[in-house]
């Protein structure tokens, strides 16, 4: 590889407590890797000079490509995982009329893409091992409309229905459209997240487990598909990709359909492949932690957690399940009160006043998870006395008398 790769390796060694959080400081939910090989990564790109979609726009392509060790899996790198979503949905050819049915208990980015094609949303449930795409529920949702399916691998827990989910896409004649937004890096019996299937979308968001700081990307089979995607992603033109995957530009092109602006520059691209060159670094570490969480908090039995051993996953984020909404809210203030961030992933889009009239089924499993999710910190390098700050904060708050 590249001057990215060399400068991997002559920094390595760097350790969590090299880059540790003050004990005066708030843990934060999430804290992206920006250390020194990203910041030579972007100025390399930047020294270059060539800043639009660009030949390390294709570097980063091929380097998702070999990561996921996929046989004839192509990535087109996108402007954010939200675009990358609404792009596949443009070429399942989904729009107006159509549904897509998803997870309700999902990230809005995943029903804002579809209802971008003009299609409609429908709510599902999801099963409470993984918190995915119930297939059952799914099933009982189809109509004469249904286009497509969504899955969305929670935390980076494969959907335990995923197989279901493709059984039923094939029985009817349906799509599968994996958010893959939270698993970049896990793994099922068939390989990585990615690696096989219908159309996957990967985030490099700002809080993702590798960023480019904005960016995201679509992973197909068909050959055919790249060259659609390629169109879609820049304005509809035909032939400008291949020149600028050579850092030139072309004066003569068609315009074959509606295109968006949704494609990654040279630099963000540049960024994500200098955090690809860590992104086995950040998996076992951030398995490494989350096992550290579970050890600890096995002495809670009020607190639910996914049952998982991390083994094939690449953990995005830790959540845990209080017993009501009224103690999740308690913990959260306790835990900032300790100086001690967290989050909750997700409210379900039934609830958002857009999607109020959407269809649904049955949702009595986003109910419950919504109500009572959290999420705590979880770092690509965390310290041991961070770690342990955030235990001792939970800690104190089931040993506080609070009567949970
Ligand atoms: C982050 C996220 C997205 C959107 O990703 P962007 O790259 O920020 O557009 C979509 N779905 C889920 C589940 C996410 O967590």
């Amino acid at each position: 590889m590249t001057a990215v790769a060399g400068n991997t390796t002559a920094l390595a060694g760097r350790t969590a407590a090299d880059i540790a959080i003050d004990e005066s400081d708030t843990v934060p939910v999430f804290r992206p890797y920006l250390g020194p090989e990203v910041h030579a990564a972007t100025t390399a790109a930047l020294n270059a000079g060539f800043l639009g979609l660009g030949s390390r726009t294709r570097e980063f392509e091929f380097g998702i490509e070999s990561f996921l060790e996929g046989s004839g899996r192509y990535a087109v790198a996108t402007s954010s995982c939200t675009e990358a979503l609404h792009l596949a949905a443009r070429l399942a050819d989904i729009g107006h009329g159509d549904e897509v049915i998803c997870p309700s208990f999902t990230y809005v980015a995943g029903h804002q893409a579809m209802t971008a094609t003009g299609a409609d949303v429908v709510l599902c449930d999801i099963e409470p091992d993984t918190l995915g795409l119930d297939a059952a529920r799914a099933r009982e949702l189809i109509g004469p409309r249904t286009r497509a399916l969504m899955l969305m691998h929670y935390g980076g827990v494969p959907c335990r229905d995923t197989e279901a989910v493709y059984t039923l896409a094939r029985e009817h004649g349906l799509r599968v459209i994996e958010d893959a937004a939270h698993a970049f890096g896990s793994t099922t019996q068939d390989g990585h997240i990615g690696a096989s299937g219908d159309l996957t979308c990967f985030s490099f968001g700002p809080v993702k487990l590798i960023t480019t700081l904005e960016g995201g990307a679509v992973i197909t089979s068909n050959e055919a598909d790249v060259q659609v995607l390629h169109e879609l992603r820049l304005i509809g033109v035909n032939s400008d990709t291949e020149a600028r995957y050579r850092d030139t530009r072309t004066w003569h092109y068609d315009v074959t359909r509606q295109g968006y602006r949704s494609h990654l520059g040279s630099i963000p691209a540049a960024i994500g492949t200098a955090q690809l060159a860590l992104a086995k670094e950040f998996i076992g570490n951030r398995q490494s932690y989350c096992r550290r969480y579970d050890e600890a908090f096995a002495a809670f039995p009020q607190l639910a957690r996914l049952d998982t051993d991390w083994s094939n996953i690449a953990p995005f984020i830790y959540t845990v399940r209080c017993p009501d909404e009224m103690a999740r809210e308690q913990l959260m203030a306790h835990l900032r009160s300790e100086g001690v961030a967290s989050g909750i992933h997700f409210l379900g889009a039934h609830t958002f006043s857009f999607y109020r009239s959407a269809r649904r089924g049955p949702l009595p499993v986003t109910e419950y998870m919504s109500e009572r999710i959290v999420t705590l910190p979880l770092h690509s390098y965390m310290a041991d006395r961070t770690i342990d700050r955030v235990i001792g904060a939970v800690r104190g708050f089931f040993g506080s008398g609070s009567g949970l």
